[in-house]
């Protein structure tokens, strides 16, 4: 499924922007001629993208009181958020709403072979269930949320650093030939960037998104699209140095964000004081355990400075912080990245930048590699969002 002529692509793009739009208005907002609106009209109608509904009435005589607006079940994607330890899955239809999510636990090391397998069970059994079936000619394609570096125009993880076994894996290819279907990669923090665009009401102020847990990374969304750099690998917010005498990050750099205040570097850092298997271990004993604490405290710090330098280069109103770990260090890690933004960013005495936090957690990334699919499958479709909640038709 594919618009492919521009005059589809372009009156696509004015009915997903708006809830509902008349034909009149969209010949006005286009600039085509009411014929042409007329005529694609049918064509997104035939094709189930679409559908009529009832609008207010419009001034003036023969104003339309029918409508277009985008079907929600016209077209559905899937989405996978591939973490080092986590996998999340989400099915999406063209209104944004979640039609089906799984999420599973990988364990330490696990190899990319046997994760890519997992993957591929859990796509066949969605596949295989009735109401997916039934739907299976509805299905845009499939995409999938990695770690960078990756390389987006063949689908490849590259080797990301702090991944054993994910070097050079053509998930594309693999996922394609399994399932014959369109299969599309991003990096993980730029995907989960998108997830959260399409929660938010269209033309939301720009904002910089930044994951942390395992890796850290960073998405930054201005208007409706997320800027990617030339080879698709912007805003690796982990890979920013935040201690020049510091270890030798697995990317080459030294003092990298990433191998000083990521959940990994913690841990390693928290060992000496006890044996901590997960966070949620080590911040329970950050409770009494003093050096633990402050072992928190300092990563916090070193994100804060971190997301100060990217806003100095980035100026942007919002900065969004999120990742399956993030609600354990919360606590700790918003107040500390607020005060250094409100006391230190450039911009701080034009205008103040606000930080929150994602509340789709662990599985933005599935939501943005899903959105993903419908964004480059139904090019300048992105904002397909603010729709009401749709029955599974
Ligand atoms: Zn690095």
């Amino acid at each position: 499924m594919r618009l492919r002529r521009q005059h589809e692509r372009i009156i696509f793009r004015a009915i997903s922007t708006n809830v509902a739009i008349s034909r009149t208005q969209l010949a006005e907002l286009t600039g085509l001629s009411g014929q042409s609106v007329g005529r694609v009209a049918r064509t997104l109608l035939g094709s189930g993208l679409v559908e009529e509904t009832e609008i207010a009435r419009s001034k003036g005589p023969g104003a339309s009181p029918i409508g277009l607006r985008v079907r929600p079940s016209g077209a559905f994607s899937l989405g996978f958020g591939l973490e080092r330890d986590y996998l999340s899955g989400v099915a999406l239809d063209l209104g944004g709403n979640i039609r089906w999510q799984m999420s599973r636990h990988l364990a330490e090391g696990e190899t990319a072979e046997n994760t890519l397998r997992l993957l591929e069970q859990d796509i066949r059994s969605l596949l295989r269930a009735p109401e997916w079936s039934a739907r299976r000619d509805r299905l845009c394609g499939v995409g999938v949320a990695a770690p960078g570096p990756l390389d987006v125009t063949t689908g490849t993880i590259v080797g990301p650093p702090n991944f054993p076994s994910w070097e050079h894996v053509d998930v594309a290819k693999e996922l394609g030939r399994a399932f014959d279907l369109p299969v599309l990669i991003d990096n993980a923090a730029t995907a989960a960037a998108i997830g959260i665009a399409w929660r938010l009401p269209h033309g939301h102020r720009p904002y910089l998104y930044c994951y942390w847990g395992i890796g850290i990374g960073g998405g930054l969304v201005i208007g409706d699209d997320v800027y990617r750099g030339t080879t698709g690998n912007a805003i690796e917010i982990g890979h920013i140095v935040v201690n020049p005498g510091g270890r030798t990050c697995e990317c080459g750099n030294v003092g990298c964000l990433e191998t000083e205040a990521s959940v990994r570097a913690l841990l390693r850092d928290a060992a000496p004081y006890g044996r901590f298997r997960t966070l949620t271990e080590m911040m329970t004993a950050a409770r009494t355990t003093p050096e633990v604490a402050a072992l928190v405290t300092s990563a916090a710090e070193k994100m804060a400075a971190a997301l100060v330098s990217v806003l100095n280069v980035v100026d942007v109103d919002e900065v969004v912080l999120g990742g399956e770990h993030l609600d354990e260090v919360e606590e700790v890690f918003v107040p500390i990245i607020r005060d250094h933004i409100e006391h230190r960013a450039f911009r701080r005495r034009i205008a103040p930048t606000a930080v929150s936090v994602s509340d789709i957690g662990e599985i933005a990334n599935a939501m943005g590699a899903a959105a993903m699919v419908f964004h480059t499958l139904l090019p300048d479709g992105l904002p397909v969002r603010d729709r009401p909640e749709a029955p599974f038709g």
